[in-house]
């Protein structure tokens, strides 16, 4: 099932997009939880971290090597930022098309909302 991220990666409806490349589109969330939040996003549809095969395990690395250069790009590498990844209900999934938070830009606190 495509999602509104695919949307967004054929250009079929607007986003900030900061990166994009024939595997991997990033662009700026419509609803950000911190100063830089960007999402990460293979081009490929891949609905949950459950569903990476063996043959995406280098782009699922490749989505961690871009976030990271958009943090340097940014200025946030060495005060520090987060990657997250949200899987399904317990994980607060919201959109099923696979995405790898950047979230930065100031003290993101405690790791969990206890
Ligand atoms: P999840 O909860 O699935 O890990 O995160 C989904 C994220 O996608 C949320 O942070 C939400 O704000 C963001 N989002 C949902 N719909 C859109 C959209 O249409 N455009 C953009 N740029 N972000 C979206």
């Amino acid at each position: 099932m495509s999602t509104i991220f695919s949307k967004i990666i054929a250009g079929e409806i607007p986003a900030d997009i900061v990166f994009q490349d024939d595997r991997v589109t990033a662009f700026a969330d419509i609803a950000p939880q911190a100063p830089i939040h960007i999402l990460i996003v293979p081009n490929k549809e891949i609905p949950t971290v459950n569903d990476i095969q063996e043959e995406d395990e280098a782009l699922a690395g490749y989505m961690i090597a871009v976030a990271a250069r958009l943090a340097r790009e940014r200025g946030i590498a060495e005060s520090g930022y987060r990657l997250l990844i949200n899987c399904n209900k317990d994980g607060g999934q919201e959109v099923f098309h696979l995405h790898l938070h950047l979230l930065g830009g100031r003290p993101l606190g405690p790791m969990l909302v206890r």
